[in-house]
């Protein structure tokens, strides 16, 4: 019998021996990190409200329970049951019973009325029929990524089950090492912004920190076949964390599984559903430029399959000596700093990933108090001793200014934006300038994968700034329903439509000006001296963007978008740039995240920004805080204990 097994006979005694002599036990097994409990008597259990948690703080667990599949009843009289016992203000949209694992997911407009105070609607259904209750929201924007990468998973539920307790036993596997050591390499984003990869490991395991590309490199990658990480083999690999779903963090996360890796993706679900939406851009792009894409869009599927979703604050343990917490970065949608508790209280890590310090419109702030933490790796991209930001207030204004002038002169503004983060945010600043009267009632018009991804921020509320998570449970002030707001969804001749009407605002991808919808706009729009286009957000060098703002008037049209191939247009509009929209602290928020944050960390690593932001930020640090601080190289291997 290997050791797992006798782990698990050895908890299942413990448990019964904690519950009462009525309920029976029928299987113990571990599902991802989860240990869960499948007993003849699912209506006992819920009874007793406090019985799974006093199980949970004795063995030191995540527990589920379940019912043996055995003493169900039928999912058509459940059906009825169920739905009788959920209150109909919860608006429940979907009933989905899974006999193999007596569970029933719950669809619902409303998560939090299925739920009931301290989950005791949830337990009364359990009560009632025996099945677990599992509750999903109804996302008040349609998503067809949501839908999509929840019916894949309905459909792969087995095979995932499988997954799961594979995970399950390596998670729980006998520690084979006395040795103690903690190291960190950094395999990209080093020195440079893009690529970003890192690897923790112990003598007991190795665990991978994102894995990004490089936005307008695309032959650098992270240096993924070092011994360290995948050179001896994709398997040597415990885990996989993604602190977000922006690309050069992202991007290269399916790949991993075509070079075999099999393991489990842990982040937070919005994570899971962003990375799905963005890399299967990133393929299209690919295919569209006509350059090989790395992976196939199986391999996304495999790592939608393979993701263990967890919540912010929930201590995970993802290895015999690894528990791994995520906590909120206010970057965007789902974005996480990652802390990482090695061995018992031996030493703590965590990984900034990207943030935003100060609370924006869209989300509060990074959470920056920890249990403990010896060492921070902490991005730099604003880490320059210059690079300040404008207040938001201050380019809010600036933005508004910019409007008010052009809508005067019956002009149509026009801002391109990237679909995840700034987009919403604009979107946000636009619905009240509008309730406000500071700015006319026009329509807002959103192309591009915008209105998808703010389909997606309004699936998962919870990750939204307070005031804002109030407002989208309540459908009436939900901003982002609010009438001037439109989905491009007919194409071109929309576009044309839009084009010889009225004055608008569009917002429209891709962010940097490369491709996209909005170099369609441009030639619809580019020679109207009336109109503005404004940027909202940083334009790397060399994209078309970045060549506007430095005054570039001839723009090559007619680039897959249809009409004028070939042809040069020359530039008539307004050009104005407005700044302070990032999702990334400045200096001044990255030294204020660390000179606030509690505990103080011994060493801070400083990475994810060009060479002079990263040494900069590291010598601030040092000087003014008295740490040890490096800026590393790709490459570097650190070790701690
Ligand atoms: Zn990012």
């Amino acid at each position: 019998m290997s050791t797992v097994e006798n782990q698990l006979a050895d908890i299942e005694e413990e448990i019964e021996r904690e519950v009462p002599s009525d309920i029976t036990i029928t299987e113990v097994r571990y599902e991802g990190p989860e240990l869960v409990i499948y007993t003849r008597d699912p209506k006992r259990f819920a009874r007793d409200g406090d019985l799974v948690r006093k199980l949970a703080s004795k063995l030191r667990k995540r527990i589920t329970v379940r019912p043996d599949p055995a003493s169900l009843s039928r999912p058509e009289e459940a059906r009825e049951t169920v739905l009788n016992v959920i209150p109909d203000e919860a608006g429940v949209t979907d009933l989905d019973f899974h006999t193999d694992t007596g569970e029933v997911v719950i669809e619902a407009e409303k998560p939090g009325m299925v739920i009931g105070r301290h989950g005791s609607t949830l337990r009364e259904i359990t009560q009632e029929v025996g099945w677990t209750p599992e509750v999903v929201r109804t996302p008040p924007i349609e998503s067809s990524t949501v839908k999509n990468v929840r019916n894949f998973l309905k459909q792969e539920r087995n095979e995932r089950r499988d997954i799961l307790e594979r995970i399950g036993r390596q998670i729980h596997r006998e520690e084979m090492s006395d040795d103690q050591w903690v190291r960190i390499t950094t395999l990209g984003c080093c020195r440079e912004v893009g690529r970003a990869a890192f690897i923790l490991s112990t003598p007991e395991t190795r665990i991978l920190i994102d894995c990004g590309d490089k936005p307008g490199a695309d032959d650098e990658v992270p240096y993924l076949q070092v011994p360290e990480a995948l050179g001896s083999g994709a398997s040597s690999l415990d885990a996989v964390v993604l602190t977000h779903a922006h690309l050069d963090h992202s991007a290269l996360i399916p790949l991993l599984f075509k070079y075999g890796y099999d393991g489990p993706i842990y982040t937070t679900e919005p994570t899971r559903d962003l990375m799905g939406l963005l890399t299967l851009d990133y393929l299209d792009v690919a295919a569209k430029e006509g350059r090989a894409p790395p992976y196939e869009s199986e391999m996304v599927r495999e790592a939608i399959k393979h993701t263990i979703p967890i919540e912010y604050g929930n201590v995970t343990d993802i290895a015999p000596d690894i528990k791994l917490t995520l906590h909120n970065a206010g970057h965007i949608l789902g974005s996480s700093i990652a802390h990482f508790h090695v061995g018992d209280g031996l030493y703590n890590v965590a990984f900034s990933g990207d943030i935003h310090y100060d609370d924006t419109r869209l989300f509060n702030g990074a959470v920056n108090e920890f249990p403990r933490v010896e060492t921070l790796v902490l991005e730099s991209t604003y880490g320059g001793r210059n690079d300040y930001q404008t207040d938001q207030e201050d380019s809010e204004r600036k933005l508004l200014h910019t409007l008010n002038n052009t809508l005067e002169r019956d002009g149509k503004v026009l801002i391109p934006a990237f679909a995840v983060g700034r987009s919403q945010e604009i979107m946000l600043v636009l619905e009240e300038a509008m309730r406000n009267g500071d700015i006319p009632e026009v329509p807002v018009h959103l192309d591009g994968m915008i209105w998808e991804a703010t389909a997606i921020h309004t699936t998962y509320p919870e990750y939204l700034r307070d005031d804002l998570r109030e407002r989208i449970f309540h459908d009436d002030s939900n901003p982002f329903l609010a009438e001037q707001f439109n989905h491009i969804d007919a194409g071109e001749e929309e576009r044309q439509e839009v084009a010889d009407g009225g004055p608008c605002i569009i917002l429209s991808t891709s962010g940097m000006m490369e491709g996209g919808p909005i170099l369609s706009w441009i030639e619809h729009l580019g020679t109207d001296p009336d109109s503005t286009l404004v940027f909202v957000g940083y334009q790397a060098q060399g994209t078309l963007g970045r060549r506007i703002q430095n005054g570039w008037d001839e723009i090559p049209v007619g680039n897959g978008n249809g009409r004028g191939r070939g042809n040069t247009l020359t530039l008539k509009m307004d050009v104005e740039t407005v700044d302070g929209f990032s999702g990334h602290a400045d200096r001044q928020g990255l030294e204020n995240f660390v000179r606030t944050m509690n505990p103080r960390p011994e060493k801070v690593l400083c990475v994810h920004g060009d060479e002079s932001s990263t040494q900069d930020l590291s010598s601030a640090l040092y000087h003014e805080y008295n740490m040890r601080t490096f800026a590393p190289k790709n490459l570097e291997t650190f070790r701690f204990i």
